[in-house]
């Protein structure tokens, strides 16, 4: 059995984002300080870490050192380029595998690996080229969403083809596209979204928060509801749809995976929209409202430590501090169920995530699962 990391031993994180810090403020009551890697010189996890290292993810000797400092790697973001991450695995372990991000990078080969293991998805097809792209909309019909296979976040990425007046516009994110690489998908009329965080550590023991229903504004995440407005068996489907998935992908720490699901007929329709490699946002939640959060749980996790028990305390809203919305700290401040999480970002941009606040109730006899 392989033990577990020690305390006092010090986590490597790549990403010096809000996410890194959460990390790092998880780490630390476990005994774990946190060594940040980024090519920035300040940000949120900087103002919390024991120690942080500023260089680029392709720089090889930046890299070593920061190996040789650390006893355990971690990411923050799925956007890493996947070289740096095969290169540290040689050094040291990285958690999650070099497969689990490559998969989660690229949504051409994470839907393929997705129907491998059986989980539903949006019908795609891979597209290069306007030609592939016309043959593709004639396989798949409108409305339908050309996305790039990589680097899209929040939306970004993205062109909705309504109508055929659209495609110029889908023919203009394939131009400017590296390698014009992008894949179209089939337009899914959900009535609700809800994502489902998991983790799995070295011994194969697997631990489910249940689900939070999220809604977007501006293709951003605004707010997360736990529970969800589905049934029970829906929820037990996504679970082990999500346990599916992350054992395929032999995957240590915390997995987000989002669903699209659609209530029309008499059993809900389940469809996987997206993996995330890493803790997310749509379980701040569970910082507030269960014993153990999923950041405290991706620690555990890449730790080889038991994980902890995800059952909830308090039902949960979790929304979002978007650019302005931050400067409402005061009002949330008065309000007793409230909890507040600040990122430490200096500048308020539209559109940044600036923090979050969870507000809870605790769970009555009426509220128990
Ligand atoms: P993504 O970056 O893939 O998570 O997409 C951002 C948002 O666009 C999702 O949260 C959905 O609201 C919407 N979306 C993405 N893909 C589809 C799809 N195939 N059908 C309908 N809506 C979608």
């Amino acid at each position: 059995m392989q033990k577990s990391l020690a305390s006092n031993r010090i986590i490597g994180i790549l990403g010096g984002g809000q996410l890194a810090r959460m990390l790092s403020l998880a780490a630390a009551p476990l005994g774990y300080k946190t060594c940040i890697y980024c090519p920035e010189e300040s940000g949120p996890a900087l103002d919390v870490c024991h120690s942080n290292m500023v260089g680029e993810y392709n720089d090889e000797t930046k890299l070593k050192q920061f190996a040789d400092q650390v006893d355990v790697i971690t990411y923050e973001f799925e956007n890493i380029p996947s070289d740096c991450i095969e290169f540290l695995s040689k050094l040291k372990t990285v958690s999650p595998n070099l497969n689990s991000l490559k998969t989660a990078q690229d949504r051409l080969v994470e839907k393929d690996y997705l129907n491998k293991v059986g989980t539903k998805t949006a019908p795609y097809a891979n597209v290069s080229n306007h030609h592939q792209l016309d043959a593709a909309i004639t396989k798949l019909g409108l409305p339908a969403i050309l996305k790039t296979r990589t680097m899209g976040y929040d939306g970004k990425g993205q062109c909705l083809i309504r109508t055929s007046a659209d495609i110029a516009d889908a023919y203009h994110l394939i131009d400017n596209n590296t390698h014009g690489h992008c894949i179209l998908e089939g337009f899914i009329e959900f009535d609700l979204e809800i994502s489902v965080i998991i983790a799995r550590n070295a011994q194969n023991q697997i631990a489910i928060f249940d689900p939070s229903q999220n809604d977007h504004k501006d293709q951003i995440l605004h707010k997360a509801t736990i529970p969800a407005n589905v049934s029970q068996s829906t929820i037990d489907r996504a679970k082990k749809l999500a346990t599916d998935i992350i054992i395929g992908l032999d995957y240590i720490g915390v997995l987000a995976v989002e669903l699209f699901i659609s209530t029309k007929n008499d059993e809900d329709d389940i469809i996987v929209n997206e993996i995330a490699p890493r803790v997310h946002n749509s379980g701040h939640w569970t910082q507030d409202a269960c014993y153990v959060s999923q950041f405290e749980q991706h620690i555990r996790s890449i730790c080889n430590l038991p994980l902890g028990n995800t059952a909830r305390h308090s039902n949960a809203i979790m929304l979002n501090l978007i650019g302005n919305d931050v400067n409402k700290i005061t009002e949330y401040a008065t309000m007793p169920n409230a909890s507040i999480h600040l990122y430490g970002k200096l500048d308020i941009k539209e559109g940044r995530k600036m923090g979050h606040v969870n507000l809870t109730a605790p769970l009555t006899n009426q509220t128990k699962p």
